[in-house]
């Protein structure tokens, strides 16, 4: 397991300079490896080539609850099941995994969330283990370059300590906020998901090779994939866009968005869900702007009825 000290000296990273860069479009001009942001911009890369780029779309089993935990003012009865998404890009320069799903501990231990086990009745069999799904587009957990969590939740971060030999891509703040939450926003955190990215030496935090962002990034400095620092959900979530050639810029949404119908109803979630509740709306409005300039489409986590129209790996959007 290699170990490295400074999270910003990913291989061929690039730091994006501004939220503006990812509004107005891609093929922006982007910081060299290891500049710190600000430093005199270089040129963008050539673009990878976008019709290379696959994103595939996977749930790590199913969760169910009562639909006003997530959105405000939705009823809590009938429960809801609904899908624990996560994604996979198959690109050129790397691949991609953003979310991690549920920790696969659950399938033997269901103790392993605790109380809210019982909020959130996940449901896992094995083959909905993250190593058991990767393999049905032949990959290994070794092939994912990068793993990108929307945040740090247990329902989301549960398998980010799957990908020792990956750089994980987070932003310091949500890191920050899994091991010593702000009061009132601990509850969705199970420290042992992210123990293993803690190195047992002294000398280095990291137990293998990590960006802690405190931005955005354009990953490969092609605006093929830019990840972006949208503070609402929790203090560090990050949402990101794939750009496709077929099917446009597609936003992962981590929890920032729930269902289609916040961002295209401007519903807000449950607020007990919300770090900073004006950053949903800012979110929502934001992706309506993708949605509206760039033909931009975007895709949750935990959408039932969006899953279900969804295509499921092996299938996938190009
Ligand atoms: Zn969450």
């Amino acid at each position: 397991m290699k170990r490295e000290r400074t999270s910003s000296r990913g291989r061929g990273l690039w730091i994006a300079v501004t939220a503006a860069a990812l509004m107005t479009g891609f093929g922006t001009a982007s910081a060299q490896d290891k500049a710190p942001a600000g430093a005199t911009m270089a040129p963008a890369q050539t673009s990878s080539d976008s019709k290379d780029i696959r994103l595939y779309g996977f749930s790590s089993g199913a969760l169910t609850l009562g639909k006003g935990a997530l959105v405000n003012f939705a009823p809590m009865e009938p429960t809801i099941t609904v899908p624990v998404g996560f994604y996979v890009v198959k690109h050129p320069k790397g691949n991609i995994l953003f979310d991690t799903g549920n920790n696969d501990k659950l399938i033997t231990d269901p103790n392993w969330w605790g109380k809210a086990n019982a909020a959130m009745k996940p449901a896992m069999t094995p083959e909905v283990a993250i190593d058991v799904q990767l393999k049905k587009i032949g990959l290994t957990p070794d092939d994912i370059a990068y793993v990108v969590p929307s945040h740090l939740h247990l329902d989301h971060g549960g398998n980010v300590g799957k990908f020792p030999n990956s750089t994980i891509v987070v932003q310091k703040s949500e890191l920050m906020n899994a091991l010593w939450p702000a009061p009132g926003t601990g509850n969705s955190y199970v420290i042992g998901d992210i123990l293993p990215l803690r190195s047992s030496e002294s000398t280095y935090p990291n137990a293998q090779k990590m960006v802690l962002l405190e931005g955005d990034l354009d990953l490969y400095g092609d605006g093929s994939i830019m990840i972006k620092r949208w503070v609402a959900h929790t203090p560090g979530s990050q949402m990101m866009v794939v750009k496709l050639k077929n099917r446009g810029p597609t936003i992962l949404t981590g929890d920032n968005v729930y269902f289609r119908e916040n961002v295209e109803k401007n519903i807000p979630p449950n607020l007990v869900l919300a770090y900073n509740p004006q950053g949903f709306f800012t979110a929502f409005e934001w992706i309506r702007t993708m949605m509206a300039t760039e033909k931009a489409d975007f895709f949750t986590a935990h959408d039932p009825d969006a899953f279900k129209a969804m295509k499921k790996a092996p299938e996938y959007y190009d």
